[in-house]
């Protein structure tokens, strides 16, 4: 299906709402049936039709159509945020006495769920370094269910091999998930690549305006249902309509926005290697990137995220480079129209700074759709205060 018909033309039946271009925000908790016969039919099947808005809602399905052939999958689901994405897609998969393999440095949320959260039920999870495909098969016992993936992770970057993780999986009758929240769709499927289930944060590039929070899933039917029937209704955590409605909206635009952030992104991560007092920069499709010819093969593209690591002695140093930048806003998340900054030592006490690991003088970038001139100057001015 052309990227441009699923955009513009997929999932919106305009004849139904007066012809109008943008859909319409169905703000409606639930439906009204004419008989007792249809009414009857959808509680025995809620995955079919409108019942209530917990489940589907018109708004909502327009986004769920699109999402899902976004990823060449068979259907989507749309959550009020990217983590309940990745909770109720763990807890689908898991029962107690099971067992799950982990990428090293997965998001914070996830890691929590696996490491803090699932344990009280009797569900252990081993945490591998996922650049060498092997950790995998040496962590997985007779009773692993699930291998959870992050490729790339949003600060280092690091890449898993997919096709050779999920091929392992595959043959062990395990199931794999892969948050897909830095590539977007557009930059990577890794449904195509044999991942079951693919999640992202549809609060980065997807709304890409800084204004909602979501999160999407999508897979195959068969599991989809399962899962929406069970978990998905169970935690409850839908999306309201107007969320679905701004990221529809934020999905017209996405091509663009990507494209504009990806060139930008590559102009300054070049630029930022000939900084003095730039050490190392981490950018998954700048040739000096350790996996750059794996990113190549599975990826598409990477836009926005950039992460440098500062000559520095103390924490003031880089609090000084982050404290001067006007252009660049100081905040978590990413994947708005505006540029951003989050330095790793903002994590770290107070006084826990140290040099000598190169994380806490490690800063992310995230580079938005301003002029990429502007935001240069923006960033040699402070780096001058180091
Ligand atoms: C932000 C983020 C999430 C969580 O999404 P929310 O929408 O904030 O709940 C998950 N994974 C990655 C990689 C993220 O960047």
């Amino acid at each position: 299906m052309d990227l441009s018909y699923i955009i513009n033309q997929l999932g919106e039946d305009r004849e139904l709402y007066f012809n109008a271009i943008a859909p319409p925000i169905v703000q409606s908790s639930n439906f009204a049936f004419d008989t007792v016969a249809d009414l009857r039919d959808l509680l025995q099947d809620e995955y079919k039709g409108f019942l209530y808005s917990r489940g589907n809602n018109p708004t909502v399905d327009i986004l769920r159509q699109k999402l899902a052939a976004l990823d060449g999958a068979e259907d989507a689901l749309v959550f009020g945020s990217g983590a309940a994405a990745i909770f109720v897609s763990v807890l689908s998969q898991v029962k107690q006495g099971d067992h799950v393999v982990c990428v090293q440095d997965p998001y914070n949320w996830a890691r929590h769920i696996l490491e803090d959260l699932l344990p009280r039920f009797g569900v252990s999870t081993t945490f591998v370094d996922g650049v060498y495909t092997e950790n995998f098969e040496k962590a997985i016992r007779p009773n692993t269910r699930l291998i959870y993936l992050e490729s790339p992770n949003s600060f280092t970057f690091e890449l898993q091999d997919i096709e050779a993780i999920t091929r392992l999986a595959r043959s062990k009758g395990i199931v794999t998930i892969l948050d897909n929240s830095y590539c977007t769709p557009l930059y990577q499927q890794p449904g195509r690549l044999g991942v079951d289930l693919c999640l992202q944060s549809a609060t980065k590039f997807i709304s890409g305006h800084s204004d909602t929070v979501a999160g999407v899933l999508t897979g195959s039917r068969e599991m989809l249902r399962k899962i929406f029937v069970s978990e998905f209704l169970s935690v409850g955590s839908t999306i309201a309509p107007f969320s679905a409605w701004l990221l529809l909206r934020g999905l017209r635009t996405m091509e663009i926005r990507l494209k504009r952030s990806q060139e930008s992104t590559q102009e300054i991560c070049q630029w930022l290697k000939k900084q003095p007092q730039v050490e190392k920069v981490f950018y998954p499709l700048d040739p000096e990137f350790p996996q750059y010819e794996l990113a190549q093969k599975q990826m598409k593209g990477a836009a926005g995220l950039v992460t440098i690591q500062l000559k520095a002695t103390e924490a003031a140093q880089v609090e000084r480079f982050c404290n001067s930048l006007k252009n660049f806003l100081m905040a978590v998340s990413w994947g708005g129209h505006e540029s951003l900054i989050f330095p790793a030592c903002a994590a770290v006490p107070e006084g826990g700074f140290s040099a000598d690991q190169p994380k806490h003088r490690m800063v992310r970038i995230y580079i938005g759709l301003e002029e990429p001139g502007f935001l240069k100057a923006d960033l040699a001015q402070a780096l001058a205060q180091i």
